[in-house]
């Protein structure tokens, strides 16, 4: 038997193991001692692997280019010469007729490296001549990686994800650790094990709410004037770091004034908590000598979402839990790669390493590397801005690489509408996914574990992971596509390796220019930023010496008035609707939902849960067929009724074909970031 080393393809924790081959298939998997998992995995890391073997339980995979001449007409097989051609001939047309800007490209954070990303974002902003690239981090952590930016310089985790375990407090606001990052889940029980205080805010009882000192159950949609109250606490108590505040941060007269308001009375209503747990909640995370906030999509996907992590760095900054080891931010992300996109450069306003298109010096350096004569100067369009491009006539081509937006972004039938309103649609992915359904011209990408490269886990480390079988049918690499396209659109592009590829990223990216390839083979990794080739590991942690990346060095604090969610119910649409994770599958769930063992532990569309109240009183019985429908579409599920449900609200996952929750989700985004705000929808819940 073979074992090839790999990074888990799922969520951003990056575990490492060992691919185990017999036959050219991967038949198992063996658990590495890596940085992030020390040896553990869950079980979509132990049994989410034989999606590679084409095991055609959902779909088959991608083995050869496909093409429809018409949109009525059937996908034909075609030659690569012949889509290679296709595709350059058509986003040339596009070009010409309608200018750069009326194309749209993505980057793919499930499985494809930072090269691959790398490529995509150059093709964009060198070859198309846009800055039109984004990645799913639109739609998740993107709210994360603007609010921090802004208040402490940098939008990543600030410390490791080794250090949770260390910490001696955990605030975990809005993220259901358990089902989204169960290895993660596990150093916070560790911490707790030594004794570390569990502080848990969400609206769900979550699995974590059951080992938590401390839970508020807030209500959907509270979060702004949560952490407004859990500020006036801090300051009004006298809980805060005077001296860090003084020296390390600014803003403080302003933000004082903003949250005196947000008393605990305050906020009681709004929040439906009450007022002295959430003085205990302060005063338990002011007096841990380290304390840890982690949040998840609970925090940013909501139209106050980038407002909400402004304020969470906020708690950070007044207790002086950063730029130490065991305390500090984290956003946890969703995705293996979701990071890692967002550091290279697949966002509509930096290139890679976070450096501004907007820039005209750092413009200047990335033209002359990649021999054009100017690149783009405006930032460009996001992912959740092309139904609304595409419907005033201003997006014409689209290139999604492995990207799912007809299954996972929101208002569904917005986003079909906007595909059949382009010109032309290239899908590059690895399986006939629900966009690939509806694109012109289908190209068949290697899965993980055909290829090779590096991916970055949520706390900013680099590993490598490796090929392991060959690639299936005619299938190709992404970045081996995307530079055939670009050559035939008249801009050479021959790379030979990966390594050629991250090399020219170290180049031209002073925070990754000590990462190399050698420092990361095997069990090897580097955390950025890591300016040196000398710095073995990079950066376990930001801000050390508490030097904040932001032109006075120092972080802002921040804080604004909390309003109420967008979709407000009514008596036609009187819940709430919250979309949420599963542990046993993940994504658009291509990849899991052709994983046998994971598709028999979850093999049923999935469910809406809802409060034993709420079922008494619609006459709903657990695991009965129920509508449910918004001001945006309806759709058919089973109730499963739970008392970790909160009564007024129901909640589902947005994998499945059938009862696609996102046929329901709306239009309302955070105005920074453009993220949706997936997790308050009002809907209706019916009997069948
Ligand atoms: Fe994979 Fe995440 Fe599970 Fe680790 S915790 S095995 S990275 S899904």
């Amino acid at each position: 038997m073979e074992k090839h080393m790999s990074v888990c393809p799922y969520c951003g924790t990056g575990c490492k193991f060992n691919l185990l081959v017999e036959n050219e298939k991967v038949v198992g998997v063996e658990p590495l001692n890596g940085i992030t998992n020390e040896g553990r995995l869950c079980l979509k890391g132990l049994y989410g692997y034989d999606f590679v073997n084409d095991t055609k339980i959902l779909t088959p995979r991608l083995l050869h280019p496909m093409y429809r001449r018409s949109r009525d007409a059937d996908f034909e097989r075609i030659s690569w010469d012949e889509a290679i051609k296709i595709a350059a001939t058509k986003f040339s047309e596009i070009k010409s007729k309608y200018g750069p800007d009326a194309i749209m490209t993505t980057g793919s954070s499930r499985g494809c490296g930072n090269e691959t990303n790398f490529v995509m974002q150059k093709f964009a902003r060198a070859v198309i001549g846009t800055n039109n690239v984004d990645n799913c981090a639109r739609v998740c952590h993107a709210p994360s990686v603007a609010g921090l930016a802004q208040t402490l310089g940098n939008g990543a985790m600030s410390n490791s994800i080794q250090e949770i375990g260390e910490t001696d407090c955990l605030l975990i606001f809005g993220y259901n650790v358990a089902d989204s990052h169960p290895v993660i889940a596990r150093r916070v029980i560790e911490a707790k094990e030594k004794g570390a205080k569990v502080i848990v805010c969400d609206p769900r009882k979550i699995e974590t709410a059951r080992l938590a000192d401390l839970y508020l159950p807030l209500k959907n949609g509270s979060n702004m004037a949560l952490v407004n109250a859990f500020a006036n606490v801090l300051i009004t108590e006298n809980l805060y770091d005077k001296s860090y505040v003084a020296n390390h941060t600014e803003g403080f007269e302003e933000y004082k004034a903003i949250v005196s308001k947000y008393t605990p009375e305050y906020v009681a209503d709004i929040t439906g908590l009450d007022p002295d747990d959430i003085r205990e909640a302060m005063r338990i995370y002011a007096a841990a000598p380290s304390a840890t906030i982690l949040w998840g999509m609970g925090v940013t996907q909501w139209t106050m979402g980038v407002d909400v992590v402004k304020g969470l760095s906020g708690l950070a900054l007044l207790t002086g839990n950063l730029g130490r080891p065991h305390v500090g931010v984290g956003p946890v992300r969703g995705q293996n790669n979701v990071q890692g996109s967002c550091d290279l450069g697949v966002l509509p306003n930096v290139f890679p390493g976070y450096q501004p298109v907007t820039d005209a010096a750092i413009r200047a350096k990335f033209a002359k590397r990649w021999g054009v004569a100017s690149l783009p100067d405006k930032v460009g369009a996001m992912v959740t801005d092309v139904p609304h491009l595409v419907e005033h006539g201003k997006l014409k081509g689209y290139y999604i690489m492995g990207e799912d937006p007809a299954q996972t972004d929101p208002d569904l039938t917005a986003v079909r509408k906007s595909l059949a309103g382009m010109e032309f649609v290239i899908v590059q992915d690895i399986f006939m996914t629900k966009t690939a359904m509806l694109a012109d011209l289908v190209l068949p990408a290697t899965s993980w574990g055909e290829h090779e490269g590096v991916f970055t886990a949520a706390d900013r480390t680099f590993q490598r992971f490796y090929q392991a079988v060959p690639p299936k049918g005619e299938c190709k690499h992404d970045w081996e596509i995307i530079a055939e396209i670009a050559t035939a659109m008249g801009y050479p592009m021959h790379y030979q390796n990966t390594q050629e590829i991250w090399d020219e990223l170290r180049e031209l990216a002073p925070k990754f220019y000590g990462a190399t390839y050698e420092k990361m083979e095997g069990l090897g990794y580097v955390q950025w930023p890591c300016y040196e080739v000398e710095d073995a590991h990079g950066a376990k942690y930001l801000y050390h010496g508490n030097k904040f990346e932001r032109p006075s060095g120092k972080g802002l604090l921040y804080a604004c008035e909390w309003h109420p969610p967008m979709d407000q119910t009514d008596s036609d649409f009187p819940m709430i609707l919250c979309t949420v994770r599963e542990v046993g599958h993940y994504s658009c769930r291509s990849m899991t939902g052709n994983c046998s063992a994971l598709q028999t532990l979850a093999d049923e569309p999935g469910f809406v849960t809802m409060n034993p109240k709420d079922a008494k009183r619609l006459g709903i019985k657990d695991r009965e067929l129920v509508h449910v429908s918004s001001r945006r579409g309806k759709i058919i599920t089973r109730a499963q009724i739970t008392e970790r449900t909160n009564e007024g609200a129901v909640y589902m996952t947005y994998q499945w074909w059938i009862g696609a929750c996102n046929e329901l989700t709306g239009e309302n985004f955070d105005p920074t970031s453009k993220t949706p705000e997936y997790k308050y929808s009002a809907v209706k819940v019916e009997p069948i």
